[in-house]
């Protein structure tokens, strides 16, 4: 059994078709993303642009809460993101934040706002780190050495995602120094690399090597990155690449059981 920390929404799914794709595939949870509220029709024009959106995946989730866990996107130039932040945790049950830098930079004052809010609920959260596709020139906002401001906020645990390729040296190397920083004060390890593709395989074996090498393996987390959760091969592809591309790498099976699992409960504070 796995779980997939990087699975993203429409807003349209099923809760239990997407249940029985997990249960097909082998997937324990998953952590299912918010539609990005800046990208939602219904939302363009309201006063409180992130709601529809949020109150969609709380509405998703509520199939089994247990196994499907909803993570509320913020987008931190929205005039409403603290306040969505407040909702997302009090009023809708959402477990953690995912963000993606995209024409800000994640020391952005907007951002930071949002940051201290979610400092003080304790609750992980997900960055889009690495290159950013796209027709425009977003990727120079997405650096990992950018994630340094999150020593200001010792209460979040957050994962950088598909760790951040091309900058993987730089991503373990920002995932080294939290480790090394003097104030643990929730989980020594509250820094993750997201190990959702991105990088071309050959890159991937490199990295993971090196990674592992380096950081051991407690700080890794599984995610397909996948786009339609009803699907079980879209649901799969993904993990059955990792699982190969960690053999090749030599893991043994309590490292697999880090990496695809036990990282995953500690970063989102099931145990
Ligand atoms: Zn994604």
């Amino acid at each position: 059994m796995a779980i997939d920390v990087h699975v993203h929404t429409r807003g349209t799914e099923s809760g239990s078709k997407i249940l029985k794709a997990m249960d097909k595939v082998g997937l324990e949870r998953l952590v299912l993303l918010s539609v990005p509220p800046h990208e939602s029709g219904s939302a363009r024009d309201s006063k409180r642009p992130h709601k529809a959106v949020l109150d969609r995946v709380a509405r998703l989730v509520k199939a089994d809460p247990e196994r499907l866990i909803g993570f509320a996107w913020i987008e931190p130039t929205l005039p409403d993101a603290v306040e969505a932040v407040r909702y997302a945790f009090e009023e809708k049950g959402l477990r953690g934040v995912k963000m993606i830098p995209n024409h800000w930079y994640p020391a952005d004052e907007r951002a930071q706002a949002c940051y201290a809010e979610i400092n003080k609920y304790k609750k992980p959260m997900l960055f889009h780190t690495g290159i950013l596709w796209g027709d425009s020139d977003t990727s120079q906002y997405c650096r990992p050495a950018y994630y340094e401001i999150m020593l200001h906020y010792p209460n979040i645990r957050f994962a950088m995602a598909h760790m951040s390729w091309p900058w993987t040296d730089e991503c373990f190397a920002v995932c080294g120094k939290f480790r090394a920083a003097a104030d643990y004060q929730v989980s020594k390890w509250r820094v993750y690399a997201d190990i959702t593709s991105g990088a071309p395989r050959i890159w991937k074996v490199d990295a993971m090597r090196k990674g592992l090498a380096y950081l051991g393996d407690t700080q890794f987390v599984y995610g397909s990155d996948c786009f339609d959760a009803e699907d079980p091969e879209a649901l799969s592809r993904n993990l059955i690449m990792d699982r190969e591309i960690l053999e090749e790498c030599g893991c043994s099976a309590e490292t697999m059981e880090r990496i695809f699992t036990k990282n995953a409960e500690k970063w989102l504070g099931i145990r």
